[in-house]
C-alpha cells in the first residue's frame, strides 16, 4: 500500500517476526510487545494489534479519544468487546482467509499419505518389520486423474482445489448450497467445466468422489454431517479428511466405516474432544488407515508471520480512509 498521511501510533500486544515489525515502522509510530512501552496503548494508541489479548468493556472506557481501530490476529473476535467498540465507532479487523493454504496443504498431505500408506508403512519399519516393496508399496493408490469431493467451497476448499487440480488434473465437486457469488466466480475462472461441478445434494458428492475434504463450519446444519449412512454411500477406495472442527464427523460411525470396509482411510485434524487422545479415541487413532493430527492446520510459521503482515495491512489502509 502507499504511505498513509501521517504516522499513526500503533501497538502490536503480542511478539511479531522482525520483518514484519520493520514494515509496520514503515507506516506507523509502532511500539511492540515486549517492548515495556506496550501497556500504556490504551493512553496512546490510535490503533491496536491483537492476536489472543483481550479488550474488556472497561478497557474500551479508559480508551484515548483518538483511539480508530482494533486489527485482530486471525478471525474470532469473542476476546474483544466488538459492541462497546463499535459504539465508540472504533472498528474492529479481522483476517478471514489468509490461513487457507495451510490448513489446505495439510488436507492435502494427510490425502497424500493415505493413498499410499506412507505413515502406517514408516510405522511398521520404525517397529523393526522387514517391509516388502510388494507388500508394503502395491497397495497405494495415486491421486492422479481421482476425484475430489469438496463439502465446502469457501477459501480453504478452493485453494484445495486449486492444489488438486493443479497437481493431478482432478475433476472437482462442489456441495455447498450457500456459496457465495464472489467464490462461484472464483472457481469458474480457476476451473474448465469439464473439471468442475456443484452439486445440491451431497450423495451424489459421496457416491463419486475419491477423497472426500471437508471445510465448513461446525453449525446446527453439520453437526454429524457425516455419519453412518453418508459413510456407506462414499467410494470403498475413498478417503475423508476432515480439517475443519470435530463434531462434523461421527467419530464412532467413522471406526465402524473403516472396519467394515466402506471407506479405505481417514485423515483427521479435527476432533471433537481436543487435543485428540487414546483416553477418547483409542481405537480410532490406533487404525492403521487413519492419520491424526492435533488440529495443526492453521499451524504453520508462515501462516503467523503472512497473518501479522495482513493485520498490518488492514490497518494501513484503514488509516488511509
Ligand atoms: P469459508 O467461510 O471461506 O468457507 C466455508 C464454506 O462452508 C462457505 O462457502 C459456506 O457457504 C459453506 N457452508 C456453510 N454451511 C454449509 C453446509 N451446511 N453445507 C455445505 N457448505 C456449507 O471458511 P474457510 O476459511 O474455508 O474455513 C472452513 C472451516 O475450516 C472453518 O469453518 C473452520 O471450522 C475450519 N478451519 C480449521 C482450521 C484448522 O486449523 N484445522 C483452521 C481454519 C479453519
Amino acid at each position: 500500500p502507499s504511505a498513509v498521511p501521517h504516522k499513526p501510533r500503533v501497538f502490536c500486544l503480542y511478539p511479531i517476526d522482525d520483518s514484519v515489525k520493520e514494515y509496520a515502522e514503515r507506516y506507523f509510530d509502532f511500539t511492540c510487545e515486549p517492548d515495556p512501552r506496550v501497556n500504556q496503548w490504551k493512553e496512546q494508541a490510535e490503533a491496536v494489534m491483537v492476536r489472543s489479548n483481550k479488550i474488556t468493556p472497561s478497557d474500551v472506557k479508559s480508551l484515548n479519544p483518538g483511539f480508530k481501530f482494533v486489527g485482530k490476529h486471525g478471525v474470532g473476535v469473542d476476546a474483544i468487546a466488538v459492541r462497546e467498540l463499535s459504539e465508540k465507532g472504533i472498528r474492529v479487523m479481522n483476517t478471514p482467509g489468509v490461513n487457507a493454504s495451510a490448513v489446505a496443504e495439510l488436507a492435502l498431505t494427510l490425502s497424500l499419505c493415505l493413498a499410499r500408506d506412507v505413515a502406517s508403512i514408516d510405522r511398521r519399519i520404525r517397529s523393526g518389520e522387514v517391509v516388502s516393496k510388494a507388500e508394503g508399496g502395491l497397495k497405494g493408490f495415486q491421486l492422479s486423474g481421482k476425484t475430489l469431493g469438496l463439502i465446502g467451497g469457501g477459501n480453504i476448499g478452493y485453494q484445495l482445489g486449486k492444489m488438486f487440480y493443479g497437481s493431478f488434473e482432478s475433476k472437482i465437486i462442489v456441495y455447498d448450497p450457500h456459496l457465495h457469488p464472489s467464490m462461484i466466480q472464483k472457481w469458474s475462472d480457476l476451473l474448465p467445466s469439464s473439471h468442475f461441478k456443484r452439486v445440491d445434494n451431497l450423495d451424489d458428492l459421496l457416491k463419486e468422489s475419491d477423497v472426500v475434504s471437508i471445510h465448513v463450519p461446525l453449525l446446527d446444519s453439520t453437526k454429524d454431517l457425516i455419519n453412518e449412512e453418508q459413510l456407506k454411500k462414499m467410494k470403498k477406495s475413498s478417503i475423508l479428511i476432515n480439517t475443519a472442527r470435530g463434531g462434523i464427523v461421527n467419530e464412532d460411525a467413522l471406526f465402524k466405516a473403516l472396519e467394515k470396509g466402506w471407506i479405505t482411510g481417514a485423515g483427521i485434524d479435527a476432533f471433537s474432544i481436543e487435543p485428540p487422545s487414546k483416553e477418547n479415541f483409542g481405537k480410532l487413532i490406533d487404525h492403521p488407515r487413519v492419520l491424526s493430527t492435533p488440529h495443526i492446520g492453521a499451524a504453520s510459521l508462515d501462516v503467523i508471520r503472512i497473518t501479522a503482515l495482513a493485520v498490518v495491512e488492514h490497518l494501513v489502509e484503514a488509516f488511509r480512509g
